[in-house]
């Protein structure tokens, strides 16, 4: 455990020294204001370089996909913890990415020290502030930053750990040089904070984003059909008697090759239940096998789960949607959302606008 400010001393840092890194040279890329000084991006820098000896030697020694990610971790009280991926076996049951370990990593160092040194009257407020990724590629062939992957975002996408301003750092190539590229949590989650509705009435207006105006103009869809797809989500979810165990009732639509097909959120037991976007997408990949082509989504449901407790567990599924972006949809593929006071058209891109790249073959 280490705090964030204990170092003052750049020539402490010993990574940035071994790798004969000059802290002035190395650009810090934001479309953001970020203002970090020159220690605080000395910090970042050997952080990240961390990250990427962890990443390597987690490749050489434990890691079965043969591809390495690691993460360094600092939360708002200053703790760091590094964590790497870790794949059981190769599904995804049993994988876990660097970020995600590296979180549990600084929460169990977060909550050993609260235990430890709290007064019982301090809350304890685990939130992340700095995710440093890097992956093991050697640092003369990176190109592009690091891309969470859904997995991750469906993480990060939650309030309780993580805020809009966390920001992810990962090294990046710009000019031919390298930097370290800064991105914001509400760049790569912009609806992040934004609630859907459970209320449906049929003369709501329908406002499409600038983008999925044009994907929806190609792909021949109207306001009617845009309709036709909520209201037929929306019966479903009325309907739906199978999601009584986390009070959490969704029901998505896709309209693929032509055809609607609706389903249903099912919980198994409490905290297992199953998407209604995978059951939708099997029944259409069933008839239209490898021909399959996601043209909307259409999600209509409860935000909030209250089991044990009320929790904004969120109505869109982002590990779904990055699932089926890899295959059957893209980018461009309409996603329809049920607001308060209107429903909203916009695309998968616009939704999740950083793809992760899965990068090895398994
Ligand atoms: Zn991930």
């Amino acid at each position: 455990m280490s705090n964030f400010f204990n170092s003052k001393n750049v020539d402490d840092l010993n990574l940035i020294k071994k790798f004969n890194i000059d802290v002035s040279d190395i650009e810090v890329v934001s479309s953001k204001n970020l203002c970090l000084n020159h220690i605080e991006k000395a910090l970042i820098i050997e952080k990240t370089l961390e990250a990427y000896e962890f990443a390597k030697i987690n490749l050489k020694c434990g890691n079965i996909t043969k591809r390495g990610f690691a993460s360094n971790v600092c939360t708002n009280d200053g703790i760091w913890a590094l964590g790497t991926n870790f794949n059981n076996t190769r599904n995804e049951i049993s994988s876990v990415c660097g970020e995600r370990s590296a979180i549990l990593a600084a929460y169990n160092l977060s909550l050993l020290s609260y235990m430890q040194n709290a007064n019982l009257n301090d809350c304890f407020d685990f939130k992340v502030k700095y995710i440093c990724m890097s992956q093991a590629l050697d640092l003369s062939k990176i190109e592009k930053a690091t891309v969470p992957c859904e997995d991750c975002l469906s993480w990060f996408n939650t309030s309780r750990y993580f805020s809009n301003d966390t920001v992810v750092f990962s090294f990046e190539r710009n000019n031919q040089k390298l930097c370290i590229k800064a991105v914001f949590l509400d760049e790569f989650l912009p609806y992040r904070n934004i609630l859907t509705s459970n209320k449906f009435c049929s003369d709501k207006k329908i406002i499409y984003s600038v983008l999925a105006k044009k994907s929806a103009d190609e792909k021949n869809i109207d306001n009617s059909m845009i309709l036709n797809l909520v209201k037929l989500t929306y019966k479903s979810y009325l309907n739906n008697n199978l999601s009584a165990l986390s009070n959490q009732n969704i029901s998505c639509s896709i309209f693929a090759n032509e055809k609607i097909y609706t389903l249903n959120k099912i919980d198994w037991t409490k905290r297992w239940f199953s998407e209604p976007l995978f059951a939708c997408i099997f029944n259409a990949t069933t008839e239209n096998q490898d021909k399959t082509c996601v043209d909307a989504i259409c999600y209509f449901g409860d935000e909030i789960s209250k089991n044990d407790g009320a929790f904004n567990d969120g109505v869109v599924s982002i590990k779904g949607l990055g699932r089926i972006r890899q295959k059957y949809a893209n980018d461009n593929t309409l996603l329809i959302l049920n607001y308060n006071d209107n429903i909203f058209v916009t695309t998968i891109g616009e939704y999740l606008p950083m793809k992760f790249i899965q990068g090895y073959k398994i």
